[in-house]
């Protein structure tokens, strides 16, 4: 049995309260660890270590940040296959998507603002005769990192390594669900000799944990990933506060597909941008919107593609999709599969629960499902599956398809398939949403503006954007 601890004051603490909660392994529906139920006090702890870490981080050199920053980098590098295997085990990710994806993305988010620091430059407005602006960026002192299931190590450095590298100290939070590798995570720093405070990480439930990190008054910025209701619940508990807030939501992401793109291509990337992850990914293209002349010739071979995806045991080198994250989210996007049906869709792949042999014959296995026939402002077609359920509909003309497409509550991510450059950046530029790829889908270049508009979220992480959320900007006005 795997029991977790806290990771508070540079010590792996149990919780004051003594509450554990199971952690299920999704690949066999067994529980095999124990994660701290921690508490307010739990929190309160972590917080008073991060206030009185702050004042010497904060005052280290940016060289010296960076060079924790990067030790925690090489660290990660050098347990990848280890961080890999926990990480499938917890999720029920297929470990070769672990092991490619999210381990190496942990790592380089941790080198990525290790060196991003190095290169910021401080803004300067000059006034001419009259004098001059400089524009200071100081950390904002102890700030609260909360992250879901679905990318867990990822996701969780992608947000603690910006707020640290800008000086800041930090109390975090991984999602219950998948909480393994920020425990791993934790073990490392204190390996690598970051100082005690700096970084702490506290597991439990979101409504208690979670919710009470939001609340304390000394945290002063929260970025949160997750669901849309549970943004609009920190938000209006921060709000009131007036803390600083990076809220990254769901998406019902359109994938559009005109008759004069690469076909092969479109298919190819389609069906990894629907089923990677078992879908649990939140840029997933879920709708996809296909241009009526070729819409028998993309879902015939769409279709042959989706066939040759295995669901199997995460750990096992086949497997193409695992297992997903927990009965109750196998029962919510299994629902939604049968609300389809109800809408009038025609399941064409898929549709039903996996049964594999022992010792996996309890675990959360779907296969990937391809439905037809819907309307776009159907139930399906608007909310968030976040599973591996996708949507095929025909389209006749541009406006047509960007009038569905911008049709949700939602403004993630797009993704749009021809080889027609003026209409790519024409739809670009006309699509509801806070990220675009043209011809390709979850190309990642850590600089870039990185977040989502309406539903989908409020503010941009990635690169200098995320190194200004986590500093408050202070200009000095000089009069010569
Ligand atoms: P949730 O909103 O349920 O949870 C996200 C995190 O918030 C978890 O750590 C959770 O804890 C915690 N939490 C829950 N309630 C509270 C609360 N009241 N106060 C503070 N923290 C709380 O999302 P899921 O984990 O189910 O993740 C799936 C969602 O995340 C999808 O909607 C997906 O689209 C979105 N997502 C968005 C991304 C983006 O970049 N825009 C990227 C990836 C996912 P616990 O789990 O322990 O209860």
């Amino acid at each position: 049995m795997e029991i977790i601890a806290n990771y508070i004051n540079g010590a792996l603490v149990a919780p004051q309260g003594g509450e554990y909660i199971d952690n299920y392994e999704p690949a066999t529906g067994k529980v095999y660890g124990k994660i701290p139920r921690s508490q307010a006090d739990d929190v309160a702890a972590a917080v008073q270590a991060a206030e009185a870490a702050f004042p010497a981080w904060s005052a280290l050199s940016i060289q010296e940040r960076s060079r924790f920053l990067l030790k925690i980098s090489e660290a990660i590098d050098a347990k990848l296959g280890h961080l890999a295997q926990a990480e499938s085990r917890d999720n029920g990710k297929p470990i070769k998507l672990a092991e490619a994806v999210d381990i190496p993305r942990a790592r380089d988010n941790f080198a990525f603002f290790a060196t991003a620091i190095l290169h910021q430059e401080d803004e300067f407005h000059n006034m001419g005769e009259k004098g001059f602006n400089y524009t200071l960026r100081q950390p904002i002192g102890t700030v609260a990192c909360i992250s879901p299931w679905n990318l867990p190590l990822y996701l969780f450095t992608w947000k603690i390594a910006p707020a640290l590298a800008s000086g800041n100290c930090v109390v975090a939070k991984p999602s219950e669900v998948t909480p393994f590798t920020a425990f791993l995570l934790s073990q490392i720093c204190i390996e690598v000799g970051l100082p005690a405070g700096v970084l702490n990480i506290v597991h439990g439930l979101g409504a208690e944990t979670g919710q009470a990190m939001v609340e304390h008054p000394k945290v002063k910025a929260i970025s949160f990933t997750g669901g849309t209701a549970t943004g609009a619940r920190i938000a209006s508990i921060a709000a009131p506060q007036f803390k600083k807030l990076s809220l990254e939501l769901g998406g019902k992401n359109p994938n559009i597909i005109f008759a004069d793109c690469d076909l092969e291509r479109a298919i190819n990337i389609s069906a990894r941008a629907a089923f990677a992850n078992q879908g649990q990914i939140c840029l997933c293209g879920s709708r996809i919107f296909i241009e009526r002349s070729i819409y028998e010739d993309f879902k015939k071979g769409f279709l042959q593609r989706v066939a040759s995806l295995k669901v199997g045991p995460p750990q096992k080198a086949d497997s193409r999709m695992g297992a997903l994250v927990s009965k109750e989210h196998l029962e919510k996007v299994f629902s939604y599969i049968q609300l389809a049906q109800e809408e009038g869709g025609k399941v064409l792949a898929g549709g039903h629960k996996v049964n594999l042999p022992a010792p996996y014959d309890q675990g959360y296995y779907l296969e990937p499902t391809v439905i037809e026939g819907l309307a776009f402002d159907c139930r399906t077609n608007q909310e968030e599956i976040f599973g591996p359920v996708v949507t095929l509909s025909p389209f006749d003309s541009e406006a047509e398809v960007l009038m569905m497409a911008n049709s949700t509550e939602y403004g993630l991510a797009c993704t749009i398939f021809t080889e027609n450059l003026n209409k790519a950046h024409r739809v670009a530029k006309e699509i509801h949403s806070g990220i675009v790829w043209i011809n390709d889908w979850l190309v990642r270049d850590l600089r870039t503006p990185f977040g989502g508009m309406k539903n989908s979220g409020v503010g941009r992480e990635g690169g200098f954007e995320a190194l200004k959320f986590f500093t408050e900007a202070k200009n000095v006005c000089v009069n010569y």
